[in-house]
This record gives C-alpha cells, sequence and structure tokens, in this order.
C-alpha cells in the first residue's frame, strides 16, 4: 500500500512570503503538489485561471460550497477563497504531499478535519518588513493593501490564540527558511 502524502498547510499575513517559500518547497522536495483554490477576488495582472487560482464568481463559488466541494473556505478582504477537497485527497491517496496556502480560517477548519496535517505560520520579521514588502510587490491598490495590513495583526493574534499552528517560523531570510521548513516537513513525515 502507498503510504499517504503529507498535508502541509502554509499560514500567515498577506506579505509574509508565503508565496515564495510554497514556490521554493514544491520545487525542492520530491512528490510535492500545489493546491489550486478556488476564488471570487479578480485575477491580479499576469495570474492565470487554474495556476495560482481558479477565478470564478461569487454565485459559482457558493454553488460549490453547497455542493460540499471544499475541504475549507474563507473569507478574506471580501473576497471568498476556498480549497477543493477532491483533488487535495487524491494526491494524499498517491501518496504525494500536498501544500496549500491558506488563511488563519481555513487553518483551523484544516485542524478540524485532518489533524494529521502539518500547520506552519509564517511571521515577517518586523512590522515595518511587512508594510514594505506589500508595497514593493506593487499587487494591491493602496485601499486593499491598507486592508490587508490591517487584517494582519488579528491574524498573528488568531493563529496563536487558536493553537492550531504547530510551528511558527519568522521568515527573515528566505533559503533559510525553507530549509527550516523542509526540515519541519521531513521531521512530520517520519513521525506518521
Ligand atoms: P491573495 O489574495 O493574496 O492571493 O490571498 C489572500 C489570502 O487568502 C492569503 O492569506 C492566502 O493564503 C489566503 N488563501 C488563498 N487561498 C485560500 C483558500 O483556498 N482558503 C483559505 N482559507 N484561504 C486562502
Amino acid at each position: 500500500m502507498t503510504k499517504r502524502g503529507c498535508l502541509i498547510v502554509i499560514s500567515g499575513p498577506s506579505g509574509a512570503g508565503k508565496t515564495s517559500i510554497c514556490k521554493a518547497l514544491l520545487a525542492q522536495l520530491p512528490d510535492t503538489v500545489w493546491s489550486v483554490s478556488v476564488t471570487t477576488r479578480p485575477p491580479r495582472p499576469g495570474e492565470v485561471d487554474g495556476h495560482s487560482y481558479r477565478f470564478v464568481s461569487r454565485s459559482e463559488f457558493e454553488e460549490k460550497e453547497r455542493a460540499g466541494e471544499f475541504l475549507e473556505s474563507a473569507e478574506y478582504v471580501g473576497h471568498r477563497y476556498g480549497t477543493p477537497r477532491g483533488p487535495v485527497e487524491q494526491a494524499l491517496r498517491e501518496g504525494k504531499n500536498v501544500v496549500l496556502e491558506i488563511d488563519v480560517q481555513g487553518g483551523m477548519q484544516v485542524a478540524r478535519k485532518m489533524p494529521q496535517s502539518v500547520r506552519i505560520f509564517v511571521l515577517p520579521p518586523s512590522a515595518e518588513s511587512l508594510r514594505a514588502r506589500l508595497e514593493g510587490r506593487k499587487t494591491e491598490a493602496a485601499e486593499q493593501l491598507a486592508k490587508r495590513l490591517a487584517e494582519a495583526d488579528g491574524e498573528i493574534a488568531m493563529a496563536r490564540d487558536s493553537g492550531c499552528y504547530t510551528y511558527f517560523v519568522v521568515n527573515d531570510i528566505l533559503d533559510a527558511t525553507v530549509e527550516q521548513v523542509k526540515r519541519i516537513v521531513e521531521q512530520e513525515r517520519t513521525k506518521s
């Protein structure tokens, strides 16, 4: 029988560097796949439907939700996000690791439904660095950027209070953080 893969949850405030960490994990960990989330957020320039996200209308999202298609779902600064359940379960059965880059509300749902998952929260080295990274990547209009920054403290507090995250890593130097996260995953895989 194939050994089940490891479900890896990466959360953290917008601008903490989650996406860079996830990309490195996918490139460096064998048999590791990305879970394509469904969202009602409009695509950013360069985002291709079906790659980082599947972009849908709110009514399509709600239909999928009613049909029980999501492993978890949440609302984040005015948009819905959800993880399709089927592809995650199939990949795990095939022995692949699956990376979910999701917010704390989603992390809490996954902790309940799949307690054997590895849940890691990424922190920025400081509040100033978070602002600088978010401003520097120029993906958000001023109003969205302000909302995301306002959200950050609450997300960090919720992550700590929820007790759902076993690991908190400070993403100062990306390569070092990736090594740390890889060690955590390898250690957790040997446990299961
Ligand atoms: P962004 O709009 O910057 O791509 O993502 C905004 C937030 O939504 C990030 O914290 C990201 O991790 C989270 N997110 C992305 N996909 C999902 C998902 O499927 N479920 C949940 N709960 N959060 C998600």
